[in-house]
């Protein structure tokens, strides 16, 4: 499989002589919000925890993703934890929809709060996991030549956290400074007055390019795909929807749970009469479509995509939206030429993660800013110069790549994963991921995934669904605790059926159709099947109850096979 990253990551030599931790009940990797979580929850059951993160601090996706402009694309509100009463009473956000920044801050705070950071080693990268039947227990190694044995393995580790690097010729040779915007350095970047180009128009590229433009000398926007945006039309946190969720916000939380997204879509007040939920586009007339389009549209956010039931199932009722938001890209974009090579038309709307933008659209109205189409002529290397394009040489000072993740799969495929039986986790998934319920795999005994492949996950709203994830872990800790129990496992029946779950809740629709990284198709080699579960949170959530409720069904539960207590 294709795709490098620049992070830079320490790996042990070989020549370093290994240390070995005490040993442990759970190890719990990453700390962003899945693994604070763990950590939070799981010291509740009084087990002994080790925590590694491969970054230098809290907050995940917040503390690598500090590119200008990144920021949340659901509303603040809703993105946060809601175990702690206080916690939800105590925080201010400022902004409808957070910064990185702003993020980053509530992470430290939290780790604070609940002073989560001490049982984490930081800038430790897990390296390897290798689970040892006889004792029942994985072994774990780290970039810093560390090793230590646990009992039960976390993976809190993201599904948007391995980045990727495109492999274009030449890419060592660039004498300017290459940037990731997944691992952008947070003592900043110097754009100003300076030649930038940026490859990737995915959700990363949209948000920065606005606020590049406005200081770069020149940005040159390097598109290969063009994507669906629709504007955020951030501001301030709306005083009305302040009062009403703060009114209870602990119940306003529990009811996000209970939504298919994790997350409550405000309707806008001006929204048309004519509007009800649960219709078809089909079903109504032009006039009423583009009046509840446009109301939508100004209100923005992600409300519009719930204007009608079938926008991402109904091939017509697809073609209907995508033409009024290639309306809307010709009316900002100033130049025609350039407006058409911004229309999306490859991918059906909605079907690739979509994008929220402030004046994306606009910002190549401006002079400093110019877009060069990969699709008509790509990329032939890039020099110490810049990036060639054709005859063509873009001469650049900085080259940002906000080129995306080998989502959802890379994070584990990139632990070097053993299984029973010395079983690779890459071998068991390489046509794609198996498990069940994406949190458990046949053959990797207690070794869970937060929001792993196959759950709801990154179709959410994504605190609620980690926090989902971890209350379920934890109570299955406590159960095999207090019944004695030491070891669970999937059952290759129940991940087989799981796996059918997962195609069927998919087959109708047009996210099938799309070159996504949901459908895994970013990343060369990867097999292409559809990698979150597209049944909706509530249901998949009242589903994994069930089975905790009914002694776990579909999961092997023992005692030990040798006992050997921990530390
Ligand atoms: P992460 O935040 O990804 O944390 C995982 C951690 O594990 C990382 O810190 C990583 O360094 C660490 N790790 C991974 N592998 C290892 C290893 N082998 N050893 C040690 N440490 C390891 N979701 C939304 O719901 N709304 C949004 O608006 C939204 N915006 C996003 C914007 C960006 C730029 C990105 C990339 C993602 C966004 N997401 C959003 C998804 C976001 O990832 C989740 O909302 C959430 O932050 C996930 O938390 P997590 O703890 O599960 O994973
Ligand atoms: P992405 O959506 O996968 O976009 C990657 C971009 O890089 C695409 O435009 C892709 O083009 C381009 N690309 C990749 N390889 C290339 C190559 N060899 N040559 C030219 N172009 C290439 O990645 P992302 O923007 O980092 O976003 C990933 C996910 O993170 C999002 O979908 C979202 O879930 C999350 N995110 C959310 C927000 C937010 O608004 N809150 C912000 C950032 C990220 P092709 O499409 O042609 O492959």
């Amino acid at each position: 499989m294709e795709g490098r990253e620049i992070t830079d990551i320490k790996r042990s030599d070989g020549d370093t002589p290994q240390e070995t931790l005490p040993a442990t009940d759970v190890v719990i990797i990453g700390a962003g919000f899945g693994g604070l979580y763990a950590h939070q929850r799981l010291r509740q059951l009084g087990l002994t925890l080790q925590g590694f993160e491969a970054a230098p601090g809290v907050g995940g996706t917040w503390y690598w993703n500090a590119y200008p402009g990144a920021r949340c694309d659901v509303e603040s509100l809703d993105y946060c934890y809601s175990f702690s009463d206080e916690l939800l009473e105590e925080w201010e956000w400022s902004e409808r929809f957070a910064t990185q920044p702003e993020i980053l801050r509530y992470a430290n705070h939290v780790a604070d709060r609940f002073d989560l950071r001490h049982d984490i080693a930081f800038d430790t990268r897990i390296t390897s996991c290798t689970f040892d039947d006889a004792t029942n227990r994985w072994t774990l190694e780290t970039d810093t030549g560390k090793c230590i044995s646990a009992r039960f393995v976390i993976a809190a580790t993201g599904c948007l956290s391995a980045p990727i690097l495109p492999d274009i010729d030449g890419i060592e040779s660039f004498a300017g400074t290459i940037v990731q915007t997944s691992a952008w350095p947070h003592d900043g970047v110097e754009l100003a007055g300076k030649r930038v180009g940026i490859i990737g128009t995915g959700s990363s590229g949209i948000q920065t390019i606005p606020v590049i433009a406005q200081s770069a000398a020149h940005l040159t926007v390097f598109q290969r795909t063009p994507n669906f945006s629709l504007p955020a039309r951030n501001g301030p946190v709306s005083p009305e929807k302040l009062a009403r969720v703060k009114a209870d916000y602990p119940a306003y939380a529990r009811s996000n749970k209970l939504t298919p997204a994790a997350y409550q879509v405000s309707v806008p007040s001006d929204l048309p009469e004519i509007w009800s939920p649960g219709r078809s586009a089909l079903d109504a007339s032009d006039e009423e479509r583009s009046a509840i389009w446009d109301t939508l549209w100004n209100a923005g956010g992600t409300g519009f995509t719930y204007s009608y039931t079938d926008l991402t199932t109904n091939a017509d009722s697809n073609q209907l939206v995508a033409e009024y938001v290639h309306g809307k890209i010709r009316d900002i974009v100033d130049d025609p030429e350039t407006a058409e090579k911004l229309c999306p038309k490859t991918n059906p709307f909605g079907t690739k993660r979509l994008c929220l933008d402030s004046d994306y659209f606009a910002t190549f109205n401006r002079p400093n800013v110019s877009l060069v189409d990969l699709r008509a002529t790509p990329i032939t290397r890039i020099t110490a110069d810049g990036v060639e394009v054709g005859e063509t040489v873009h001469s650049l000072d900085v080259l940002i790549f906000a080129t995306g993740f080998d989502a959802m799969t890379g994070p584990l495929l990139r632990m070097n994963v053993k299984g029973v039986g010395g079983t690779s986790l890459n071998e068991e998934w390489a046509d794609g991921p198996h498990n069940y319920l994406g949190l458990m795999v046949a053959g990797f005994p207690n070794l869970f995934s937060v929001t792993g492949p196959g759950s709801p996950s990154v179709l959410t709203n994504m605190i609620p669904s980690v926090e989902q994830h971890i209350d379920w872990i934890a109570d299955c800790l406590e159960h095999l605790v207090a019944h004695g129990l030491e070891r669970i496992e999937a059952t290759p029946t129940a991940q087989e059926e799981w796996g059918e779950e997962v195609r069927r809740a998919a087959s109708h629709s047009l996210f099938l159709k799309a070159d996504s990284w949901y459908m895994g198709a970013n990343v060369p080699g990867k097999p292409r099947v559809i990698l979150p579960y597209m049944g909706g949170f509530s249901n998949y959530a009242e589903r994994c109850e069930e089975i905790a409720r009914g002694g776990y069904p579909g999961f092997t539960l023992s005692a030990a096979l040798v006992h050997e207590p921990s530390a």
